[in-house]
């Protein structure tokens, strides 16, 4: 199987200091992904990234519980779903625009900014 659909596993090497565990985890899914994809099943990278997604989407979540105290500072600005959602996408958002995969020379409006 070709390795084009493969995503590089230093993608995500940046010269950033990121917090304990957080380049771990995203060479763990990086790795499981492409681990995944080199699979004598062979699935559609996008039903794997998709997956993979998911898998992400729910452990940010249950991290993010809010704990018993209704005046805890800490878990304030987690404390509804909306606002557990809000912080999601301005996550998944923030990453979209540091992403180098982001815009791409093929997108249809490339070049016509
Ligand atoms: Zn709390």
């Amino acid at each position: 199987m070709s390795t084009d659909n493969l995503l590089p596993d230093d993608y995500f090497a940046g010269e950033e200091e990121y917090p304990e565990g957080f380049q771990e985890a995203i060479d763990a899914v990086i790795n499981g992904g492409n681990r995944l994809l080199e699979s004598n099943d062979e699935p559609d990278a996008w039903d794997v990234a998709s997956g993979l997604l998911a898998g992400a989407v729910h452990f940010w979540l249950f991290s993010r519980q809010p704990c018993s105290d209704p005046l805890c500072e800490s878990c304030a600005s987690v404390s509804t779903a909306e606002q557990r959602l809000a912080r999601l996408m301005e996550e998944v958002n923030q990453h979209c625009e540091e992403s180098e995969y982001y815009h791409t020379p093929l997108d249809r409006n490339a070049g016509s900014a």
